[in-house]
């Protein structure tokens, strides 16, 4: 994943187990396979039946629990995340699972996904009377609940998710239940799974596999699944709407080995190269693919247009994230120390050179000069998304319009800025097809958001970031 340093970052992977003798354990490896969701902060929460524990951290799953951690998280249930942080910043206070501790009875969240409305909802609640203790818009869910007037809290859980509007996929634990929401249009992944008699739930199915699980069922748009002593039960809180999973799940963000809504993710990045190829053929040497979420749809684009596949750049996995350096000079220079070219595979050539997508365009322009420095007669840029040209407000911090380059420049433009020799993005017909979804079909089960301008949800004034107000107007 090459998330960091091209501004495109998913905000959290959500991991909960349920009737395990060991599930703080199993949630530690679930969390860590889930780690290129969110390298900000991780943190488990564990119910022993009475009460609720919880270890938090900064930094990665590895970090944050430092040895003897686990040994401390005693319990058969636990919820676990890990943070990326885009809505309420960063600080140990942000990172999930948030945890609430009244007199009677304590309330933990672990949440995947932006509420739209969180900043409204919140200036109600504070009218009321409560009081946060984070700046993270899942904390309303958690006021929500307990202020709810309804009986039971499945009910109370009900109510609050008829309140927030956006994408969610939530996993709630107290001492003597767990509970897991998707949000109506299912913005986001989640799936459960078996563990001998244990229920597992997490972001991807790779998890699954890191801790022996198989494979059940996803979470379907506007269901609630609860999960106690009695076992597993569903119902619907709301009328799903059209499913419309997020497209850069499947372009970018997730593990290559999970299935998202039944999609294989590396199958689907192959086909999207295959795609590519079939629509922008450019005559050339070598394909090669930038590491690790380009690599699949690079060896689909070879495989289609019949030039070979090369490994023309390596990723340096040991040099420090690149985005807590200040500077744009500072940023660029870890982009050359992440990524390293080989020269003997891509000097004299005509590289194809395979990327997910174009986000500021800095990030692209270096790896082509990266390419040319090491003696590339051409650099052919192919972009297996189609162009960026407006935020996402459901997770995926995109940054604002304005600095998204496709907002603001051409094809030819992009092309001129990041010395290139041609460059192409898939269309968007492209990509469904690739995905293996139907582009003949309206409800084609993706967000297409970010390419399109039009979003599933209600978009509020407040969600949206004071330099595209001044865009837009
Ligand atoms: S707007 Fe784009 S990044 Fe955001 S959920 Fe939709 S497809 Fe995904």
């Amino acid at each position: 994943m090459f998330g960091e340093i091209k501004g495109l970052n998913e905000e959290c992977g959500v991991f909960a187990i349920w009737g395990h003798k060991d599930a703080s354990q199993v949630t530690y490896y679930g969390l860590h396979s889930l780690q290129h969701r969110g390298q900000e902060g991780a943190g488990i929460v564990v119910s022993d039946g009475d009460k609720l524990s919880t270890h938090k951290g900064l930094g990665l799953v590895t970090k944050a629990f430092k040895e003897g951690e686990l040994e401390k998280l005693q319990g058969h249930a636990a919820i676990g995340h890990v943070r990326y942080a885009t809505s309420g910043g960063g600080g140990l206070l942000n990172v999930q699972p948030l945890l609430f501790q009244s007199q009677t009875s304590g309330l933990a969240l672990a949440h995947n996904g932006n509420i739209v409305n969180a900043n409204g909802v919140k200036s109600d609640l504070e009218r009321e009377g409560s009081i946060f203790q984070s700046t993270s818009d899942t904390e309303v869910i958690a006021h929500l609940i307990k202020r709810s007037p309804h009986p039971t809290l499945e009910e109370q859980f009900k109510d609050a998710l008829s309140t927030i509007k956006g994408a969610y996929a939530l996993a709630v634990l107290t001492e003597d239940k767990l509970m897991v929401a998707m949000d109506p249009n299912g913005l986001r992944p989640l799936s459960i799974g078996r563990m001998g008699d244990a229920y597992v739930v997490a972001s991807e199915t790779c998890a699954f596999d890191a801790v022996g699980a198989v494979h059940e069922r996803e979470v379907q748009p506007g269901e609630i699944v609860i999960i106690d002593k009695d076992g597993m039960r569903s119902q619907l809180f709301s009328k799903p709407a059209d499913r419309q999973i997020c497209s850069m799940e499947y372009v970018y963000f997730a593990r290559p080995d999970s299935d998202v809504d039944q999609i294989n993710v590396h199958t689907a990045r192959k086909s999207l190269g295959k795609q590519m190829a079939k629509e922008t053929p450019v005559e050339a040497d070598v394909v090669t693919g930038v590491p690790d979420s380009s690599i699949s749809a690079a060896i689909g684009f070879a495989e289609q247009s019949g030039i070979p596949y090369e490994l023309g750049l390596i990723k340096n996995r040991y040099v420090g994230r690149t985005f807590i350096q200040p500077t744009q000079e500072l940023r660029e220079q870890g982009v050359k120390m992440k990524l390293s070219p080989v020269r003997g595979v891509v000097a004299g050539k005509r590289v194809v050179m395979v990327d997910d997508s174009i986000v500021r365009g800095t990030t692209s322009r270096r790896i082509v000069q990266l390419l040319k420095d090491a003696g590339a007669l051409e650099v052919h840029v192919r972009i297996t998304s189609p162009p960026i040209t407006h935020p996402c407000f459901y997770g995926i911090d995109t940054s604002t319009k304005a600095e998204l380059i496709a907002s603001t420049h051409t094809t030819e433009e992009m092309r001129e800025k990041m010395g290139a020799d041609s460059l192409a993005f898939i269309s968007i017909d492209g990509m469904l097809e690739g995905i293996g979804r139907s582009s003949q079909d309206k409800n084609c089960g993706q967000c297409l958001a970010c390419f399109t301008g039009n979003y599933p949800t209600e978009i509020y004034e407040d969600t949206v970031h004071p330099h595209d107000k001044v865009m837009n107007s």
